[in-house]
């Protein structure tokens, strides 16, 4: 028997006990209010006898909701680390096997090893993938191999119901699941008496991306004279992973210089690394080159300052300004280029409009923003360069690379209307972009000029210029 030996239903949940998820409170930062609800988990798992014997009752379950990289995962390893209990981890991708049953008996494994070591904390990440809306787009599939996954995918969600339910008699145990795509989970597990607290972990705001700053800079040698303030005020829309890695990479760069602490320099080529990739060395420019490739960076520094000048009068928007002015940054280098010399890029503009096209694609369908579709995954490979704006574009980036790929979907016409609403979306920001440049123009050619004769240019410059060169036409940032 080929199997034989192999238990399939084993979950390979990690259980890390007393505590040493080694995680507490005071590493997580920008989500405040979610940490003082929270709390109320942790005084529980602490002395679960007491709540019982005041008839207290603890949430069943709790789901952490809210985009990649904000700490869900983080907070869900706090809360057990604060309580000193077992922490039961499982991505909900690790459920879904095609061989019948397995995530089932995995399901089933995990909630008795949390129950038997109680008090104890599980968390599933990615809860989604698992417990998909039935009835999906996708069901009337062709693909034999398909359904039976979704057939398996149901009884597996079946099965966390089932435990879900049964939970009162694992008194002690603390249930905790993580998505971004809250719309897709079958709306089964979002009633009553299963998810019955639902927590929204935001993108943290200047503040708490400078208190996550500061949580990383005390993991490394960073050199006192460091501005933490002024990243956290120029990098809106950074989510904690983001800044973390900030930091991490900014580390390499202070190794590679040989550097004994990092000093700010090395944060600002970390930023760089990080927002258009690694500084292209070895290509000397000509003076017109020069001048179009100023004209593309200031193009993207200056959207990014003007966007935060804005920053009030669009923060009602919620989650759109993270994620949306982002996008709108990367494109500020071919619009310049648009105000300055009219429709004709150059490479870099081109660059930074593949990054933010890949950005709009996701806006559309992994974040579900901007008028959700249903849909999650990128096009199959082979789809990925379809149909953009402008020149052709190849999505084999950087910016690519960190993509987890979850599902792709085998449905080329949504396929296409995604590509189509993608288009949409990057000329609609396109076109706000150009007109938020075109009444800045004056000072977009005094930072070119600044640029040129410096070769670089300070955020303090650019705010400078906007204040002294105010803007020719009225704002409208959005309508
Ligand atoms: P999520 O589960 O929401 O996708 P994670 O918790 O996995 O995000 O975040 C990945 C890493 O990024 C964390 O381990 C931590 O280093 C950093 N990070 C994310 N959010 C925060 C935060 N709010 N405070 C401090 N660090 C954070």
């Amino acid at each position: 028997d080929l199997w034989q030996g192999i238990d399939f239903s084993r979950s390979k949940a990690e259980a890390r006990v007393d505590g040493s998820t080694g995680v507490k409170f005071c590493d997580v930062a920008g989500i405040d209010e979610a940490v003082e609800e929270l709390q109320e988990l942790v005084r529980y798992l602490k002395n679960p006898e007491l709540f019982d014997k005041m008839g207290i009752k603890p949430p069943h379950g709790v789901l952490l909701e809210g985009p990649p990289g904000c700490g869900k995962t983080l907070v869900a390893k706090a809360i057990a680390g604060e309580a000193g209990v077992p922490f039961y981890q499982m991505a909900g991708s690790e459920f879904v096997e095609v061989l019948v049953g397995v995530g089932s008996a995995r399901i089933r494994d995990l909630f008795k090893r949390a129950k038997v070591n109680k008090p104890s904390v599980i968390f599933i990440d990615e809860i989604d993938a698992l417990a998909t809306r039935r009835q999906g787009i996708f069901k009337e599939s062709s693909d034999q191999l398909y359904n039976a996954a979704t057939q398996e995918r149901e009884t597996t969600l079946n099965q966390l119901l089932i435990e879900l339910d049964g939970f009162d008699t694992g008194k002690g145990v603390i249930f905790l699941a993580a998505t971004n795509r809250k719309d897709l989970l079958d709306p089964a597990l979002l009633r009553p008496g299963r998810f019955d607290r639902k927590i929204r972990i935001r993108p943290p705001g200047a503040k708490g991306r400078l208190d996550i700053l500061k949580i990383h800079a005390s993991k490394v040698k960073m050199s006192d004279s460091v501005d933490l303030s002024s990243y956290a005020q120029n990098l809106p829309g950074w989510t904690g992973a983001k800044l973390a890695q900030l930091v991490q990479e900014a580390a390499l760069v202070a190794v590679r210089k040989r550097h004994n602490s990092i000093l700010q320099s090395d944060m600002d080529d970390a930023v760089d690394r990080l927002t258009v990739g690694p500084k292209r060395v070895g290509i000397e420019l000509g003076y017109q080159g020069q001048c179009r490739r100023a004209t593309t960076e200031v193009g993207v520094a200056l959207t990014s300052h003007l966007l935060r000048r804005y920053e009030n009068a669009i923060v009602e928007c919620c989650d759109r300004i993270s994620i949306v002015p982002r996008g709108q940054v990367l494109l500020g280098g071919r619009a310049a280029e648009e105000v300055i010399y009219g429709r004709d890029t150059s490479k870099a503009s081109v660059d930074y409009l593949a990054s933010a096209s890949w950005l709009a694609r996701k806006i559309l369908t992994i974040w579900n923003l901007e008028n959700p579709m249903v849909i999650h995954g990128e096009p199959p490979p082979w789809r990925k360069s379809a149909r953009f704006v402008g020149p052709r574009l190849d999505f084999e980036g950087s910016l690519y690379d960190d993509y987890n790929l979850i599902e792709p979907p085998l449905n080329f016409k949504l396929d296409d209307e995604v590509a189509e609403r993608t288009e949409e979306l990057i000329r609609k920001m396109y076109g706000k972009t150009v007109s938020l440049l075109g009444s800045h123009h004056a000072a977009l050619l005094k930072a070119i000029k600044v640029l040129l004769n410096q070769k670089e240019i300070s955020g303090e410059e650019l705010d400078f210029i906007l204040n002294n060169y105010p803007p020719q036409t009225p704002v409208r940032v959005l309508e």
